[in-house]
């Protein structure tokens, strides 16, 4: 499982810091806010990456 990232997959940046935020997912069922959600985050392009898949429905 990948859990790191050594650069960003968008821009090539290698300044990856990981960030706790509270995200809002569209999904079928409608708005998803997730609290306190830890993922990635390209000091350069700011584009947001996760570490792993969250596919689990918990
Ligand atoms: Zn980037």
């Amino acid at each position: 499982m990948k859990s790191n990232w050594d650069s960003c997959p968008m821009c090539g940046c290698i300044k990856i810091k990981r960030v706790k935020k509270t995200l809002t997912f569209n999904t079928k069922k409608g708005k998803v806010k997730v609290p306190n959600l830890e993922f990635y985050e390209c000091d350069s392009c700011k584009e947001q990456f996760f570490g792993e898949k969250a596919n689990n429905k918990n």
